[in-house]
Protein backbone atom coordinates (compact mmCIF):
# COMPACT_ATOMS: atom_id res chain seq x y z
CA UNK A 1 0.00 0.00 0.00
CA UNK A 2 1.07 3.45 -0.95
CA UNK A 3 2.58 6.57 1.13
CA UNK A 4 -0.27 9.32 -0.18
CA UNK A 5 0.11 13.14 0.70
CA UNK A 6 -3.28 14.70 -0.10
CA UNK A 7 -3.65 18.62 -0.64
CA UNK A 8 -7.44 20.00 -1.00
CA UNK A 9 -9.89 18.21 0.89
CA UNK A 10 -13.27 20.14 -0.52
CA UNK A 11 -16.50 18.59 -1.60
CA UNK A 12 -14.43 16.25 -4.31
CA UNK A 13 -11.18 16.17 -2.51
CA UNK A 14 -12.42 14.48 0.65
CA UNK A 15 -14.30 11.53 -0.33
CA UNK A 16 -11.95 10.98 -2.70
CA UNK A 17 -9.12 10.41 -0.15
CA UNK A 18 -11.91 8.79 2.06
CA UNK A 19 -11.85 6.06 -0.81
CA UNK A 20 -7.66 6.02 -0.27
CA UNK A 21 -7.88 4.86 3.07
CA UNK A 22 -10.69 2.04 2.43
CA UNK A 23 -8.06 0.81 -0.27
CA UNK A 24 -5.66 0.48 2.87
CA UNK A 25 -3.20 3.32 1.50
CA UNK A 26 -1.74 5.35 4.20
CA UNK A 27 -2.74 9.27 3.49
CA UNK A 28 -1.56 12.39 5.04
CA UNK A 29 -4.22 15.55 4.69
CA UNK A 30 -3.49 19.17 4.23
CA UNK A 31 -6.25 21.94 3.26
CA UNK A 32 -5.72 25.40 3.92
CA UNK A 33 -9.17 25.27 6.30
CA UNK A 34 -8.38 23.19 9.09
CA UNK A 35 -11.59 22.52 8.98
CA UNK A 36 -12.01 20.73 5.90
CA UNK A 37 -9.69 17.83 7.59
CA UNK A 38 -11.16 17.29 11.17
CA UNK A 39 -13.03 14.84 9.62
CA UNK A 40 -10.47 12.62 7.58
CA UNK A 41 -8.13 12.84 10.77
CA UNK A 42 -11.09 11.15 12.59
CA UNK A 43 -11.75 8.55 9.39
CA UNK A 44 -7.97 7.59 10.19
CA UNK A 45 -5.66 9.98 8.19
CA UNK A 46 -2.46 11.82 9.39
CA UNK A 47 -2.44 15.38 9.18
CA UNK A 48 0.74 17.91 8.28
CA UNK A 49 1.28 21.81 9.41
CA UNK A 50 1.57 22.48 5.94
CA UNK A 51 1.81 21.34 2.11
CA UNK A 52 5.52 20.81 2.41
CA UNK A 53 5.48 19.21 5.85
CA UNK A 54 2.78 16.70 3.97
CA UNK A 55 4.75 15.73 1.30
CA UNK A 56 7.56 14.32 2.97
CA UNK A 57 8.95 10.36 2.05
CA UNK A 58 5.42 9.90 0.48
CA UNK A 59 5.21 7.90 -2.99
CA UNK A 60 2.77 9.66 -4.36
CA UNK A 61 0.97 13.29 -4.12
CA UNK A 62 -2.43 13.97 -5.05
CA UNK A 63 -3.77 17.77 -5.32
CA UNK A 64 -7.45 18.69 -5.90
CA UNK A 65 -7.75 22.24 -5.37
CA UNK A 66 -10.38 24.96 -7.14
CA UNK A 67 -7.98 26.73 -9.93
CA UNK A 68 -5.06 27.28 -12.26
CA UNK A 69 -3.34 29.39 -9.39
CA UNK A 70 -3.82 27.60 -6.41
CA UNK A 71 -2.29 24.70 -8.43
CA UNK A 72 0.92 26.71 -9.38
CA UNK A 73 1.21 28.33 -6.47
CA UNK A 74 1.20 25.24 -3.92
CA UNK A 75 3.39 23.76 -6.48
CA UNK A 76 5.97 25.91 -7.48
CA UNK A 77 5.82 28.37 -4.70
CA UNK A 78 4.68 32.24 -3.25
CA UNK A 79 1.07 30.11 -1.93
CA UNK A 80 0.14 30.37 1.34
CA UNK A 81 0.17 26.89 2.86
CA UNK A 82 1.38 27.58 6.28
CA UNK A 83 -1.78 25.93 7.42
CA UNK A 84 -3.16 28.80 9.21
CA UNK A 85 -6.17 29.23 7.31
CA UNK A 86 -4.99 32.93 7.04
CA UNK A 87 -4.34 32.61 3.03
CA UNK A 88 -6.10 31.28 -0.02
CA UNK A 89 -3.15 30.13 -1.74
CA UNK A 90 -4.10 32.02 -4.52
CA UNK A 91 -0.60 33.21 -5.12
CA UNK A 92 0.04 35.87 -7.89
CA UNK A 93 3.37 34.89 -8.63
CA UNK A 94 4.66 33.45 -11.98
CA UNK A 95 6.12 30.23 -10.01
CA UNK A 96 9.52 31.36 -10.78
CA UNK A 97 10.32 31.13 -7.40
CA UNK A 98 10.27 27.43 -7.09
CA UNK A 99 9.44 27.65 -3.36
CA UNK A 100 6.57 25.20 -3.36
CA UNK A 101 6.25 21.89 -2.87
CA UNK A 102 8.08 20.59 -6.02
CA UNK A 103 11.11 21.78 -4.46
CA UNK A 104 10.80 19.43 -1.66
CA UNK A 105 10.54 16.59 -3.24
CA UNK A 106 11.43 13.45 -3.14
CA UNK A 107 12.62 12.43 -6.53
CA UNK A 108 10.79 9.17 -6.66
CA UNK A 109 7.36 10.74 -5.39
CA UNK A 110 4.52 11.14 -8.32
CA UNK A 111 2.72 14.04 -8.31
CA UNK A 112 -1.34 13.79 -9.41
CA UNK A 113 -3.12 16.70 -9.81
CA UNK A 114 -7.08 15.91 -10.42
CA UNK A 115 -7.56 20.18 -9.91
CA UNK A 116 -9.28 20.83 -13.25
CA UNK A 117 -7.10 24.04 -14.72
CA UNK A 118 -5.94 25.58 -17.58
CA UNK A 119 -4.14 23.64 -20.36
CA UNK A 120 -1.11 25.95 -19.62
CA UNK A 121 -0.63 25.91 -16.03
CA UNK A 122 -0.89 22.16 -16.28
CA UNK A 123 1.96 21.95 -18.86
CA UNK A 124 3.95 24.85 -16.81
CA UNK A 125 3.83 22.96 -13.97
CA UNK A 126 4.87 19.53 -15.49
CA UNK A 127 7.38 20.84 -16.74
CA UNK A 128 9.15 22.29 -13.85
CA UNK A 129 8.51 18.54 -12.41
CA UNK A 130 10.04 16.99 -14.97
CA UNK A 131 13.19 19.02 -15.01
CA UNK A 132 13.71 18.78 -11.31
CA UNK A 133 13.46 14.40 -11.81
CA UNK A 134 9.87 14.31 -10.61
CA UNK A 135 7.49 12.35 -12.53
CA UNK A 136 3.95 14.39 -12.77
CA UNK A 137 0.82 13.70 -14.13
CA UNK A 138 -2.90 15.76 -15.24
CA UNK A 139 -5.33 13.46 -13.85
CA UNK A 140 -8.78 15.72 -13.42
CA UNK A 141 -12.07 13.64 -13.06
CA UNK A 142 -15.54 13.36 -13.93
CA UNK A 143 -18.23 12.44 -11.95
CA UNK A 144 -18.65 14.59 -9.20
CA UNK A 145 -19.40 14.03 -5.61
CA UNK A 146 -21.78 11.08 -5.91
CA UNK A 147 -18.74 9.18 -8.00
CA UNK A 148 -15.73 10.58 -6.36
CA UNK A 149 -17.62 8.98 -2.60
CA UNK A 150 -18.66 5.68 -4.56
CA UNK A 151 -15.13 5.10 -5.88
CA UNK A 152 -16.28 5.69 -9.83
CA UNK A 153 -14.73 8.45 -11.11
CA UNK A 154 -13.34 8.48 -14.25
CA UNK A 155 -9.89 9.70 -14.65
CA UNK A 156 -8.15 11.48 -18.07
CA UNK A 157 -4.91 11.28 -17.31
CA UNK A 158 -1.84 13.31 -19.24
CA UNK A 159 1.67 12.57 -18.96
CA UNK A 160 4.02 9.47 -20.16
CA UNK A 161 2.82 5.99 -20.81
CA UNK A 162 4.98 5.13 -18.31
CA UNK A 163 3.82 7.34 -15.54
CA UNK A 164 0.27 6.07 -16.52
CA UNK A 165 1.26 2.77 -15.72
CA UNK A 166 2.63 3.97 -11.85
CA UNK A 167 -0.45 6.35 -11.14
CA UNK A 168 -3.08 3.72 -12.56
CA UNK A 169 -3.15 1.73 -9.59
CA UNK A 170 -3.78 4.37 -6.96
CA UNK A 171 -6.42 5.64 -9.25
CA UNK A 172 -7.74 2.88 -9.49
CA UNK A 173 -9.18 3.49 -5.75
CA UNK A 174 -11.12 6.29 -6.32
CA UNK A 175 -12.69 5.76 -9.94
CA UNK A 176 -13.46 2.67 -12.39
CA UNK A 177 -12.50 4.06 -15.65
CA UNK A 178 -8.93 5.38 -15.92
CA UNK A 179 -7.87 6.87 -19.60
CA UNK A 180 -4.50 7.99 -20.79
CA UNK A 181 -5.52 10.76 -22.78
CA UNK A 182 -2.18 11.79 -24.25
CA UNK A 183 0.77 13.46 -23.03
CA UNK A 184 1.27 16.57 -20.45
CA UNK A 185 -2.52 18.68 -20.36
CA UNK A 186 -4.15 16.31 -22.67
CA UNK A 187 -6.34 15.07 -19.35
CA UNK A 188 -7.50 18.57 -19.05
CA UNK A 189 -7.91 19.12 -22.78
CA UNK A 190 -10.33 15.88 -22.14
CA UNK A 191 -11.79 17.12 -19.04
CA UNK A 192 -12.94 20.89 -20.78
CA UNK A 193 -14.30 19.37 -23.64
CA UNK A 194 -16.53 16.64 -21.30
CA UNK A 195 -17.46 20.06 -18.83
CA UNK A 196 -18.72 22.14 -22.36
CA UNK A 197 -21.09 18.98 -22.99
CA UNK A 198 -22.44 18.93 -19.42
CA UNK A 199 -22.97 22.73 -19.40
CA UNK A 200 -25.01 22.41 -22.64
CA UNK A 201 -27.02 19.15 -21.44
CA UNK A 202 -27.78 20.34 -17.76
CA UNK A 203 -29.29 23.34 -19.19
CA UNK A 204 -30.80 21.69 -22.07
CA UNK A 205 -31.88 19.15 -19.55
CA UNK A 206 -33.62 21.45 -17.16
CA UNK A 207 -35.24 23.68 -20.00
CA UNK A 208 -36.85 20.52 -21.12
CA UNK A 209 -38.60 19.56 -17.41
CA UNK A 210 -39.83 23.17 -17.29
CA UNK A 211 -41.41 23.38 -19.97
CA UNK A 212 -43.53 19.94 -19.54
CA UNK A 213 -43.91 21.34 -15.74
CA UNK A 214 -45.42 24.30 -16.94
CA UNK A 215 -47.65 22.54 -19.50
CA UNK A 216 -49.14 20.04 -16.64
CA UNK A 217 -46.73 17.13 -16.62
CA UNK A 218 -45.34 15.92 -13.60
CA UNK A 219 -41.36 16.19 -13.59
CA UNK A 220 -40.81 12.74 -12.30
CA UNK A 221 -43.41 11.37 -15.27
CA UNK A 222 -41.21 13.43 -17.99
CA UNK A 223 -37.73 12.49 -16.31
CA UNK A 224 -38.61 8.47 -16.75
CA UNK A 225 -40.29 9.19 -19.99
CA UNK A 226 -37.17 10.88 -21.41
CA UNK A 227 -35.14 8.59 -19.45
CA UNK A 228 -36.20 5.72 -21.78
CA UNK A 229 -36.03 7.99 -25.02
CA UNK A 230 -33.92 9.61 -27.11
CA UNK A 231 -33.27 12.78 -24.69
CA UNK A 232 -31.86 10.27 -21.95
CA UNK A 233 -28.34 12.12 -20.94
CA UNK A 234 -26.10 11.92 -17.47
CA UNK A 235 -27.84 14.91 -16.28
CA UNK A 236 -31.35 13.01 -16.03
CA UNK A 237 -29.92 10.01 -15.22
CA UNK A 238 -28.28 10.94 -12.13
CA UNK A 239 -28.24 14.83 -11.38
CA UNK A 240 -32.19 15.76 -12.32
CA UNK A 241 -32.10 19.55 -11.78
CA UNK A 242 -35.60 19.15 -10.88
CA UNK A 243 -36.17 19.24 -6.89
CA UNK A 244 -37.81 16.53 -5.92
CA UNK A 245 -37.07 14.00 -8.33
CA UNK A 246 -34.42 12.43 -6.50
CA UNK A 247 -34.32 12.39 -3.20
CA UNK A 248 -30.18 12.81 -3.39
CA UNK A 249 -29.50 15.35 -5.86
CA UNK A 250 -28.88 18.80 -5.25
CA UNK A 251 -32.18 19.89 -6.65
CA UNK A 252 -33.48 18.45 -4.25
CA UNK A 253 -31.34 20.28 -1.30
CA UNK A 254 -31.77 23.45 -1.91
CA UNK A 255 -28.93 23.45 -4.59
CA UNK A 256 -26.31 22.39 -2.26
CA UNK A 257 -23.21 21.81 -4.03
CA UNK A 258 -22.26 19.22 -5.94
CA UNK A 259 -20.31 21.17 -8.25
CA UNK A 260 -21.08 24.84 -7.82
CA UNK A 261 -21.79 27.19 -10.43
CA UNK A 262 -18.73 29.63 -10.09
CA UNK A 263 -16.54 26.20 -10.73
CA UNK A 264 -18.76 25.72 -14.45
CA UNK A 265 -18.17 28.96 -15.13
CA UNK A 266 -14.33 28.90 -14.30
CA UNK A 267 -14.75 25.40 -17.16
CA UNK A 268 -16.45 27.33 -19.27
CA UNK A 269 -13.61 30.14 -19.35
CA UNK A 270 -11.04 27.20 -19.81
CA UNK A 271 -13.01 26.19 -22.93
CA UNK A 272 -13.94 29.15 -24.79
CA UNK A 273 -10.40 30.46 -24.17
CA UNK A 274 -9.47 27.23 -25.79
CA UNK A 275 -12.22 27.85 -28.67
CA UNK A 276 -10.55 31.07 -29.79
CA UNK A 277 -7.08 29.59 -29.80
CA UNK A 278 -7.84 26.65 -31.93
CA UNK A 279 -10.40 28.66 -33.64
CA UNK A 280 -13.29 26.19 -32.99
CA UNK A 281 -16.44 26.84 -33.04
CA UNK A 282 -18.73 26.38 -30.22
CA UNK A 283 -22.13 28.55 -30.17
CA UNK A 284 -23.88 26.18 -27.94
CA UNK A 285 -20.92 26.48 -25.33
CA UNK A 286 -20.48 30.50 -25.69
CA UNK A 287 -24.49 30.51 -25.00
CA UNK A 288 -23.54 28.13 -21.87
CA UNK A 289 -21.21 30.25 -20.65
CA UNK A 290 -23.06 33.32 -20.73
CA UNK A 291 -26.35 31.43 -19.23
CA UNK A 292 -24.21 30.57 -16.35
CA UNK A 293 -21.90 33.97 -15.95
CA UNK A 294 -25.57 35.69 -15.60
CA UNK A 295 -26.59 33.12 -12.77
CA UNK A 296 -23.72 33.29 -10.95
CA UNK A 297 -23.66 37.57 -11.54
CA UNK A 298 -27.55 37.10 -9.85
CA UNK A 299 -25.77 35.91 -6.40
CA UNK A 300 -26.14 31.89 -7.11
CA UNK A 301 -22.59 31.44 -7.70
CA UNK A 302 -22.09 28.95 -4.92
CA UNK A 303 -25.32 27.01 -5.57
CA UNK A 304 -24.98 23.72 -7.64
CA UNK A 305 -24.65 24.11 -11.39
CA UNK A 306 -28.32 22.60 -11.54
CA UNK A 307 -29.55 25.39 -10.23
CA UNK A 308 -29.72 26.77 -13.57
CA UNK A 309 -33.19 25.79 -13.82
CA UNK A 310 -33.94 28.64 -11.97
CA UNK A 311 -32.85 30.75 -14.03
CA UNK A 312 -35.89 29.81 -16.60
CA UNK A 313 -38.76 32.47 -15.84
P1 LIG B 1 -13.80 22.98 -3.26
O1 LIG B 1 -13.74 24.45 -3.34
O2 LIG B 1 -14.92 22.31 -2.53
O3 LIG B 1 -12.42 22.41 -2.62
C1 LIG B 1 -11.14 22.95 -2.87
C2 LIG B 1 -10.33 22.84 -1.58
O4 LIG B 1 -9.00 23.29 -1.84
C3 LIG B 1 -10.88 23.73 -0.45
O5 LIG B 1 -11.09 22.94 0.71
C4 LIG B 1 -9.77 24.77 -0.23
O6 LIG B 1 -9.64 25.19 1.12
C5 LIG B 1 -8.55 23.98 -0.70
N1 LIG B 1 -7.41 24.83 -1.06
C6 LIG B 1 -7.37 25.95 -1.85
N2 LIG B 1 -6.13 26.41 -1.95
C7 LIG B 1 -5.34 25.58 -1.23
C8 LIG B 1 -3.95 25.53 -0.96
N3 LIG B 1 -3.11 26.45 -1.43
N4 LIG B 1 -3.48 24.53 -0.17
C9 LIG B 1 -4.31 23.58 0.34
N5 LIG B 1 -5.65 23.59 0.12
C10 LIG B 1 -6.15 24.58 -0.66
O7 LIG B 1 -13.75 22.45 -4.77
P2 LIG B 1 -14.19 21.02 -5.35
O8 LIG B 1 -15.63 21.05 -5.71
O9 LIG B 1 -13.68 19.95 -4.44
O10 LIG B 1 -13.37 21.03 -6.71
C11 LIG B 1 -11.95 20.83 -6.75
C12 LIG B 1 -11.54 20.69 -8.20
O11 LIG B 1 -12.23 19.57 -8.80
C13 LIG B 1 -11.89 21.91 -9.06
O12 LIG B 1 -10.86 22.14 -9.97
C14 LIG B 1 -13.18 21.49 -9.76
O13 LIG B 1 -13.36 22.18 -10.98
C15 LIG B 1 -12.95 20.01 -9.94
N6 LIG B 1 -14.16 19.17 -10.03
C16 LIG B 1 -15.21 19.36 -9.19
C17 LIG B 1 -16.33 18.54 -9.31
C18 LIG B 1 -17.52 18.71 -8.37
O14 LIG B 1 -18.57 18.08 -8.66
N7 LIG B 1 -17.41 19.48 -7.30
C19 LIG B 1 -16.38 17.53 -10.27
C20 LIG B 1 -15.27 17.34 -11.10
C21 LIG B 1 -14.16 18.17 -10.97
Amino acid sequence: MAKIAFIGLGNMGAPMEVNLLKAGHKVCVFDLMPDMVKNLVSQGASTAASAKAAVAGKDFVISMLPAGQHVESVYLGNGDDSGDGSGDGSGDDSGDSNSGVLSVLDKNTVVIDSSTIDVATAQKVATKANEMGISMMDCPVSGGVAAASAGTLSFMCGGSEAVFDQVKVVLASMGKNIFHAGLHGAGQVAKMCNNMLLSIHMIGTAEALKLGVDNGLDPSVLSEIMLASSGRNWSLEVYNPYPGVMKESPASNDYRPGFMVNLMCKDLGLAMEAAQASNSATPLGALAQKLYLDHANEGHGEKDFSSILNSLV
